[in-house]
Order: structure tokens, then C-alpha cells, then sequence
């Protein structure tokens, strides 16, 4: 019995050492495991950590601790396109401590789906964003990196993955549906993925993300000759640098068409409208598609006045 055990134990060892040496990213892996025994160190840490030793608060002789707890959940999910040319070399990024990007999922055009963090611990994969009045995007999110150049259409195998973690994710978070977003959703200024041909009708028609009712009943055209925008005034325009600046006409002159100024939807939406051109850019990216700029026409106003009371 004994020899049998050790013949087992030596199956056990050599399987080990076949399979590390066959993973390239063994050593990342260790540095991955060392960080994970470091954080849950600090999860056992009891609070207060010195009781009745600070100046700023009263506490009392005897700790109690709850009975009743869990951790915390992720309720918010980010996708985004890694603008790379590989999976390869997006897991070369994300295991590279001076990049100090990751996300929690990156999925291949081939469907294989990499899970390179436990949901609960957090990536880093938002960077200075916002949704609503969430600012600390990280915190509350799960990050998923879609192996894409940035310009092309995302392969059906890589969105069955998608749509099959998304489902897992929402059951067993309970992330509601307004909660899928993209990383240009949370970052106007800075990001542009997932990029355009990004499906993400189709992902609110299963459940993640929200759409506005089609069809919208006209086709609106940018209206041309008057210097009063809806609900904008033209300096709203200032902070724009780029060449896509718009002038204040761009914006649909119809006020009808929208029961508030386009940035009150926008951000009932959980747009940040510090910039608005730029939250306007973002919104056309996520809900229009079939152009992406700072211009408001007659439908996108429809859309807009459609979509935000969904957010309310
Ligand atoms: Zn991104």
C-alpha cells in the first residue's frame, strides 16, 4: 500500500513539474500567488487594529465582532477591446509589473478565455473614470479585455464566450443589467473601447445593458443656421481640442425632441459631462455606431430621450 502511495506521489510531483515547465508564466504565476497569500493577511486583520489607543475615536474595552458577513462583490462589469494585436502579447502586458494594467478575463478571437484575477480582488483595468457617481471604477468592477486591434469586428466564437461569462457573472453577482458598460462609457476623454462594431444591441437584448425602443420613428439630420443649441449654450463647446470640434449648430435645434438639456440625460445616463462633447462622442459610440462624433441630430436626440428615462 505504502509503495502504491509513493508511486502516486511521484505521478503527483512529475505532473507538477511537467506542467509548470510547460507554462511560460510560471514565475509570474508565483509573483501572482505571493501577492494573493499577502492580501489575505490583510483580510484577517480584526478592527479596530489597537483599540482605545487613537485620540480620534472613543472605542470601547471589548472588541465584538459580527457574526454576519461575506465579502464584498463586484457589481459593475467593464469591457474593452485591448487595442493589441494578439492574446499573447496582452498577457505579456498584464503580467509586467511596470505596465500596471491587468483585468480579471481577457478572451481570445478563438473563444479561450484566460481568468487572470479571482473576481473578488481588484484589477486594474478602469483607470480615472466615472459612471454616475461611482468614481472609484476598480473597486466595484469586474474588467473584461476583449483580444481585438481596436478596429476590427469581434469574431462570433469571442462573443459566445462573452455572452456565457456575462451570464455567469450576472447570476452570481446580481450585477443588474444598466451595469455593463465599456471602458469609453466611464472614460469619454480618454477611451474609445469597445470600438464601434462592438454589438452591444444584441448584449442588452440578453440582459446586459440597457436599449433604447426601435424603432426610433425619424432620421434626424444635424440642423443647420441657428446659434441656440438645446439646452447647450456654445461655451459649453470650449474644452474641445481635437478636430472633430464641433460648432454649437451641430446640435439638433428641435427641443421637443428631448424632455431635458442633452448633459442632464447624459449624466441621468452615468455619463460624466465634464466634457461634453466628448460624453456626447461616447454615448453615439455606445448607442449609435453608425457615426461617432460630438453632433447631436434629430435622432440621436430621440434616442436620447428614449434611453435616459430607462436610467431613472
Ligand atoms: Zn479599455
Amino acid at each position: 500500500m505504502k509503495y502504491r502511495n509513493n508511486i502516486g506521489a511521484l505521478l503527483i510531483t512529475g505532473t507538477l513539474i511537467i506542467s509548470c515547465a510547460s507554462n511560460p508564466y510560471a514565475p509570474t504565476n508565483r509573483v501572482h500567488k505571493k501577492q494573493a497569500k499577502a492580501l489575505s493577511k490583510e483580510l484577517k486583520v480584526l478592527p479596530p487594529p489597537s483599540p482605545g489607543t487613537t485620540a480620534k475615536y472613543n472605542y470601547a474595552e471589548d472588541w465584538v465582532g459580527t457574526t454576519n458577513f461575506s465579502l464584498r462583490r463586484p457589481n459593475l462589469v467593464v469591457i474593452h477591446h485591448t487595442a493589441q494585436n494578439s492574446v499573447d502579447q496582452t498577457l505579456k502586458t498584464f503580467t509586467l509589473p511596470r505596465t500596471q494594467v491587468s483585468s480579471h478575463y481577457v478572451i481570445g478571437r478563438n473563444g479561450e478565455v484566460y481568468h487572470m484575477l479571482n473576481d473578488l480582488y481588484r484589477a486594474w483595468h478602469a483607470g480615472n473614470g466615472q459612471w454616475g457617481s461611482n468614481t472609484d471604477i476598480n473597486s466595484a468592477s469586474i474588467g473584461i479585455e476583449l483580444d481585438n486591434n481596436g478596429f476590427e469586428e469581434f469574431s462570433p466564437l469571442q462573443m459566445a464566450s462573452l455572452l456565457n461569462l456575462l451570464e455567469d457573472l450576472k447570476t452570481k453577482y446580481k450585477i443588474p443589467a444598466a451595469n455593463f458598460i465599456g471602458h469609453s462609457d466611464i472614460a469619454p476623454t480618454r477611451k474609445n473601447d469597445p470600438n464601434r462594431t462592438f454589438p452591444w444591441k444584441l448584449l442588452a437584448l440578453k440582459g446586459f445593458g440597457l436599449w433604447y425602443d426601435e424603432p426610433i420613428d425619424i432620421i434626424g439630420e444635424p440642423v443647420e443656421g441657428s446659434s441656440t443649441a438645446v439646452g447647450i449654450e456654445p461655451s459649453e463647446f470650449g474644452s474641445v481640442s481635437n478636430d472633430s470640434t464641433p460648432s454649437p449648430n451641430s446640435i439638433s435645434q428641435n427641443p421637443e425632441l428631448l424632455d431635458v438639456s442633452p448633459r442632464v440625460a447624459l449624466k441621468i445616463i452615468g455619463y460624466d459631462v465634464t466634457d461634453l462633447p466628448a460624453a456626447i462622442k461616447a454615448f453615439k459610440l455606445h448607442f449609435i455606431q453608425t457615426e461617432v462624433d460630438t453632433t447631436l441630430t434629430d435622432y440621436d436626440l430621440k434616442v436620447l430621450n428614449n434611453l435616459y428615462k430607462k436610467y431613472l
